[in-house]
């Protein structure tokens, strides 16, 4: 059983039998020495689409030979891009198309929202977070509340890890909102956590917030595009994301939003801007600001079309292999992942990730038990960078995990399995 596992022969002929398997030639795979790279970092920059070339020149094409009359001709006029991509869009996150709009970048996206939906009072002034959070979602939280003129102090609420490998119990976030909930303003989530992979239920997270009469809005930028996340049915007030992890549409690409529909016409205070104006008088130029219904309704500014083109081509190819398809295919290639490390490799690493495959994504991050690597340094940094001189790309995060996410867009079973190949080689070395 184990020596199948670690046959070459056998994983190739798996990886020819896999439905999804050609996918991957959609994609550029960097290359180390002339061949591809086995790059399982997808979780913090994916892969470009092979298809993002011809949508940004179609772009620069229409801005050359059309200039200003590109915003209404066809095709792919750019007044209405954004709605190019929202179809689909809302498709990879289980929502109406109503509800999700691509602009801006997450952490904008993120504040915008809290403006409309964080509204604290001096008897509900608290957020509830976890701790550990991404940096940039806390410093977004805390501004927040001390913007409103509250203290981070009493008023930021973060959970902390109950588990042993830093993971969160949803016992101790039912227990944290029943301990809390009569304080509480809203609560902000993530869908997977960036640093353990977790992978959280977030209609049952939504179910309890609202319950105890708070907001629960969403950071998704490590689930979607990972795992389904049936946001409308979640029941969540609101989402932000980004699109250049999973979403594999570009470094700093356009992110995206969800406004719940119960939201859509929602009397709620909002930063406003001209694209977000009702489309049918937005060229009035009148000064009054009438809200476009749903999400489209907090756009600020007209979006940048070079930006949105990838994103465009990104979403085809999310079309065609389908949400339910690569969740089925990911659960493969991390449970193979898994059982690699598991049967040959359990003395150098430890999964830090839940075992449960409801309660993860792709991404496995792998605690490098201590000890001392080729060059005297501590294990793991140089695990980590070995494994990058054979061209085998995963992403550190101190002091001592690496973080590995098979994407099942592109990545197949010979890469997981040198990975396994390349740890097993630098064990046999250090
Ligand atoms: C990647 C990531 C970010 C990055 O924020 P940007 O505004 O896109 O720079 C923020 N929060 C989380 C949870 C992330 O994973």
């Amino acid at each position: 059983m184990t020596d199948s596992l670690f046959d070459p022969a056998r994983i190739a002929a798996l990886d020819a039998a896999d439905p999804l398997r050609g996918f991957r030639d959609e994609f550029h795979l960097p290359l180390h020495d002339g061949a591809p790279q086995a790059y399982f970092c997808g979780n913090s920059l994916g892969l470009q689409p092979k298809g993002a070339r011809a949508m940004v020149e179609e772009v620069l094409g229409k801005w050359a030979h059309e200039a200003v009359e590109g915003h209404f001709l066809e095709p792919a006029p750019w007044m209405p891009y954004h709605a190019l991509v929202r179809d689909a869009l809302a498709n990879v996150v289980g929502a109406e198309p109503s509800e999700v709009v691509a602009m801006n970048s997450l952490t904008t996206n993120l504040h915008l929202m809290l403006v409309s939906f964080y509204r604290p009072t001096h008897e509900r002034p608290a957020i509830l977070m976890e701790a550990g959070a991404f940096p940039s979602d806390r410093h977004a939280l805390e501004s927040q509340v001390r913007f409103h003129g509250f203290d981070p102090e009493t008023d930021l609420i973060e959970l902390r890890p109950d588990e042993a490998d830093g993971t969160i119990s949803m016992d101790a976030i039912a227990a944290a909102i029943a301990e809390h909930g009569h304080r509480l303003a809203a609560i902000v989530w993530p869908g997977v956590q960036y640093r353990t992979g977790q992978a959280f239920d977030l209609k049952e997270i939504a179910r309890l917030g609202h319950a105890a009469g708070a907001i629960v809005g969403f950071d998704l930028a490590h689930a979607v595009g990972n795992v389904p996340v049936h946001l409308h049915d979640s029941d969540a007030d609101f989402a932000v994301w980004c699109h250049y992890k999973y979403m594999n549409s570009g470094p700093g690409a356009v992110a995206g939003c969800f406004v719940h529909a119960r939201h859509a016409h929602t009397a709620r205070p909002r930063f406003a801007g001209w694209w977000g104006h009702d489309q049918a008088s937005r060229f009035k130029m009148d000064g009054k600001f009438v809200a476009t219904p749903g999400a489209e309704g907090w756009q600020l500014s007209n979006p940048p079309i070079l930006g949105l083109a990838p994103l465009r081509a990104s979403l085809e190819v999310f079309s065609r292999a389908g949400m339910p398809a690569l969740r089925a295919r990911s659960l493969e290639l991390t449970a193979y992942l898994e059982a690699l490390i598991r049967a040959r490799l359990a003395d150098t690493l430890q999964i830090v990730t839940p075992g449960e495959p409801e309660r993860r994504g792709a991404q496995l991050s792998l605690r490098v038990l201590q000890g001392r690597g080729l060059t005297g340094r501590a294990a793991g940094r140089d695990l980590f960078d070995f494994l990058a001189t054979r061209g085998v790309i995963g992403d550190w995060r101190e002091p001592d995990v690496i973080r590995i996410s098979p994407a099942p867009l592109y990545n197949n079973r010979a890469d997981i399995l040198r990975f396994a190949t390349e740890v097993a080689a630098w064990r046999g070395a250090a």
